[in-house]
């Protein structure tokens, strides 16, 4: 793989490869655990979503003999937001992982692909009486509570059924987990959990109540975090939280330590999940707590690529654009987050051929759908196709049909072997659902 590459901060292709196991290049192209992507590009059409299954597997064991090792009690619990697709679930749930959860819809799909009621955890700032009924009714494992005003309805919903609920209290560590604004959520400003200085008095509250049963407490500090700091200043008040808790004769059974573990899309190392564990150990052994965490991004993110075709090729007099058949409404991480995604040609020749410096949109008319506004990649031509990188979490999931664009297709890759999971929205699905008011029959 040689080629002539132009001074960028970006890694190059071969840089993205390296720090890619699951990727590599073949006679047929880019490959992914052994499949050839334009394979599926062909069969399937683009714009098309990839999971590999068999790397997913991977990343999942990896974590679970990690945090085993720590000789800790410790259970993971998928935060399914980040990709929330059947097959993934039930991949996850078959690998023993139970769910967190943050609506009544992820709740059903939990259940639907085999997840134990007794296996969720239940987040989110703005559950509904509806869904507090309906996580109370089937036995729900666990409640995260955001707020006194929320621990005042689950009472009230709980009292009424006549059925004790296990919860946590979520607390807000105050904490700069040092990531995107859009993805922070564990600053006193933030909208997330339980002032620290409330916690104590509040638990007190719900461990006098007959049918609340708090087994401990809950923080989760945001998103993508590659650096270890944060995690240690949070788990830090969080034993000092359960120590103080104890000396009011308060029962502290459990902590759930969030997820957001980081992955690496561009420059930054991913995560370590070995410094994660060493975390977890200096803090919380010897306390006699269960742990739980709720990775999303971490597992499933480095596991998915979204496949492209490139439409035109336009010139101006500033910038080359290439116009590619996916946007924003497909993967909006980069319009919403200005998140970089590494972006790679299918074609293995295209490796090794000269570089130029493009801009990679989309179709949809927002300037805002742009994947990179400079980019160095290998001469490419309509109809060369690409993969954009690390699109497992927080993708599939996002996407709209803004433009009356239809929801790609999306494909799992397991054992050497795929198969779609999703096939395209179709055209008519579109409008199935709409209706046209108050039309009137002429007379
Ligand atoms: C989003 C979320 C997670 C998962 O975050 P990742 O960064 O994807 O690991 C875990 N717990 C809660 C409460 C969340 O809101």
């Amino acid at each position: 793989m040689t080629s002539s590459p132009l001074q960028h901060a970006d890694p190059s292709l071969q840089a993205l490869m390296e720090k890619r196991p699951n990727l590599t290049l073949t006679e047929q192209g880019l490959s992914m655990s052994g499949v050839a992507l334009s394979d599926i590009a062909a069969e399937c059409g683009t714009p098309c979503w990839v999971i590999d299954a068999t790397f997913l597997r991977k990343r999942y064991r990896l974590l679970k003999a990690t945090m085993q090792a720590t000789g800790l009690d410790i259970a993971l619990h998928y935060a399914m937001k980040a990709n929330s697709h059947l097959a993934v679930l039930s991949l996850l749930a078959t690998e023993g992982a139970g769910m967190d959860i943050v609506s009544i819809g992820e709740f059903e799909k939990a259940l639907h692909s085999g997840v134990p009621p007794a296996k969720m955890i239940f987040s989110g700032v703005g559950k509904t009486h509806q869904e507090l009924t309906l996580a109370v009714s089937h036995a729900i494992g666990q409640i995260n509570i955001e707020s006194a005003e929320e621990l005042e309805m689950l009472a009230e919903v709980c009292t009424h059924l006549q059925k004790k609920v296990p919860i946590a209290l979520r607390v807000n560590p105050d904490v700069d987990a040092q990531t995107h604004a859009k993805i922070t959520t564990g600053k006193a400003e933030n909208k997330f959990g339980i002032a620290f200085d409330d916690a104590l008095a509040l638990y007190a509250k719900a461990q006098a109540h007959p049918y609340l049963e708090p087994l401990g407490f809950a923080c989760h500090i945001g998103s993508q975090i590659t650096n270890m700091a944060p995690f240690n200043v949070a788990f830090e008040r969080l034993a000092g939280l359960v120590r103080a808790a104890r000396e009011q004769n308060l029962t502290v059974k459990t902590l759930d330590c969030g997820g957001g573990v980081g992955i690496s899309y561009r420059l930054e190392e991913e995560g370590s999940i070995s410094s994660l564990a060493a975390c977890l150990s200096q803090h919380f052994s010897g306390l006699d707590v269960k742990i739980s965490l709720e990775p999303g991004r971490w597992l499933i993110g480095p596991c998915g690529v979204l496949l492209s075709t490139i439409i035109r090729k336009k010139k101006t007099s500033l910038t080359t654009f290439l116009i590619i058949d996916a946007a924003m409404n497909d993967l909006l991480r980069p319009s919403l987050y200005e998140a970089w995604h590494g972006i790679l040609p299918l074609r293995t020749a295209a490796f090794s051929q000269p570089q130029e410096h493009v801009a990679v949109v989309g179709p949809v008319c927002e300037s805002g759908d742009t994947f990179s506004s400079d980019r160095v990649l290998p001469h490419l031509q309509p109809d060369d196709q690409i993969a954009i990188l690390d699109t497992g979490a927080y993708g599939a999931v996002m996407s709209s049909t803004y433009n009356a664009r239809p929801l790609a297709t999306q494909v799992m890759i397991e054992n050497g072997q795929w198969s779609v999971i999703t096939p395209r929205l179709p055209l008519s699905a579109l409008w199935e659902r709409e209706t046209i008011p108050f039309t009137e029959t002429e007379t």
